[in-house]
This record gives structure tokens, C-alpha cells and sequence, in this order.
């Protein structure tokens, strides 16, 4: 954790800091200041009270940086287990952003999805050296331009890892990771948000710039926009399921009307292919 309370202040750990627990459980926290790890507060006695919790890394830190403190490392109570689970970030809009770094099994996932409803991942994708050059290589093998900056792709796992594939809630790829961004190249600084899809492999994703996405968190505009969006692609994937519908009517009707009402057409066309 970043943050533990002192006489109920939230303070960042620092290896002369004592007294201090943890605002979740309140259990007695120490300074963990080495070298290897960003510096942290890590309970004493007993194992990190939420069961969600991941390491963090400097990664994880540069990102929360963008947010106002006080809505850093959020403690929320999980009714169900009765744990209380730490959101990284949570607006004062009600949106909390979920930074992933290491692998997350499907059941987790969509638990942590289920209990924070209205959400967004950040998800680190330099931590696999194959994820980047997969997106590269699905740019090349084509996606359909729905409008400026959001594509249709019909194989999302060549774009994207499989296991993000069927989050039920947005999720935004970071390439970057803790380059230099204003010396790294443009592909790897802009941001790319799935979109929760119908079927693993049509999915729909789209370019978005660091600064828009840290300022439509920050200024509450992210969950209408995305709202919004979503409605939108829903209302076409309707108009083209009812079209796909149809057609496969149609079709059916035609072999109906072929079989029923003209049999003997499709018989003598046989018979002549076989004179
Ligand atoms: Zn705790």
C-alpha cells in the first residue's frame, strides 16, 4: 500500500515512520523502504488484508500520480465476502480504475468487475515482451475504420491477449510502460480502449491519447462518453444482427420455394445435368 494512517493521517511510507495501520483493517502496518520494491506499507503480523491486492510497481505508482491523492487506494467493503477491497483509483464520480500489472485468472477478473461495476482497466503491456508486436502485427493484417481513431477488428486475440478478450468492461492498453514519453514513438504513447464485445473475436477498440483519457477521468466525463459509445455500437450490432436475420431468411425461404412450389424444376434441372 501507499498510504497508511498516523493519528488518521494518510502518510507514504518512510523507514523512520512508526504507529502506523492500515485504513482498511487497522491492523498494525510497518515502512517497507528497500531497494528492490517501490516503498510501501505491508502489514505485520498478518497478510495483505485484500485478497485482490498486487505488488505494486513503480508502473502502477507513475499512473496513480495523475489522479488527486484523495482518490488513491480507495478501501470499499465487499458485503458478500466481507473483505474490503482496494481500489486503486476511485473518482468522485463513482469511477474506479483497476492498474493491472501481472496476470489476472478470468475468475478474479470478473469478480473484481462484478463488485466495482463502473470501471476501467489499465493494463501494462510491456510486461509481456510478445503482447506489443502482436497489436503491430494484427495493424497489418487490417481492421475496419468505424470512425476517426475506433476500429472493428473481426480477430481480436491478434491484436489483443486472449484474456482480456471477454472483460465486461473496458479496457485500456498501455504499450508505453515507463518510457520516456515524450521521446517514444507515437503507436506505443497513444492508449488503445476494448470495448466489452458480443463474441471473442469481433471486438471494437479505440486510439485514445493519454492526456484526453487522464482528463475525461479527472473531469467526470469517461462513464457518459463510454456510455454513450456503448449504446451506440449496441443500436448497430442490433441493426446488423436483424439484417444477418433476414438474409438468413431469405435464404431459407428461397430453399423452401425451390423444394415446395417447384420441385420439379430442380428435378428436371438434374435431369438434364445427368443426360
Ligand atoms: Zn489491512
Amino acid at each position: 500500500m501507499r498510504f497508511a494512517l498516523i493519528d488518521n493521517e494518510h502518510m507514504e511510507a518512510k523507514p523512520d515512520l512508526v504507529g502506523a495501520v492500515c485504513p482498511g483493517c487497522g491492523a498494525s502496518v510497518i515502512a517497507k523502504c528497500g531497494t528492490q520494491k517501490v516503498h510501501h506499507w505491508a502489514h505485520r503480523n498478518t497478510r495483505m488484508c485484500d485478497s485482490w491486492w498486487e505488488t505494486e510497481t513503480q508502473w502502477h505508482r507513475v499512473w496513480k500520480n495523475n489522479f488527486p491523492v484523495e482518490w488513491q487506494e480507495i478501501f470499499l467493503p465487499d458485503e458478500q465476502t466481507g473483505e474490503k477491497h482496494i481500489a486503486d483509483v476511485r473518482t468522485e464520480y463513482g469511477l474506479v480504475i483497476e492498474f493491472q500489472h501481472s496476470f489476472i485468472n478470468p475468475v478474479e477478473r470478473i469478480s473484481r468487475e462484478e463488485f466495482y461495476k463502473n470501471m476501467v482497466w489499465v493494463v501494462d503491456g510491456t510486461r509481456l515482451s510478445r503482447d506489443f508486436p502482436r497489436f503491430l502485427k494484427g495493424g497489418k493484417f487490417g481492421s475496419t475504420e468505424l470512425k476517426p481513431g475506433v476500429m472493428h477488428i473481426e480477430f481480436a486475440d491478434d491484436f489483443f491477449p486472449r484474456n482480456w478478450l471477454r472483460s465486461s468492461v473496458p479496457v485500456v492498453f498501455d504499450f508505453l510502460g515507463l518510457d520516456n514519453p515524450d521521446s517514444a514513438d507515437h503507436i506505443r504513447k497513444t492508449l488503445y480502449c476494448l470495448f466489452p464485445s458480443h463474441d471473442e473475436y469481433n471486438a471494437v477498440f479505440a486510439k485514445i491519447s493519454r492526456k484526453a483519457f487522464i482528463k475525461t477521468v479527472l473531469n467526470g466525463e469517461w462513464s457518459d462518453r463510454v456510455r454513450a459509445y456503448m449504446d451506440e455500437m449496441e443500436q448497430k450490432y442490433i441493426e446488423k444482427e436483424l439484417q444477418r436475420k433476414e438474409s438468413q431468411q431469405g435464404v431459407y425461404y428461397r430453399k423452401l420455394y425451390k423444394v415446395y412450389i417447384y420441385p420439379h424444376r430442380i428435378k428436371s434441372t438434374r435431369r438434364k445435368r445427368y443426360k
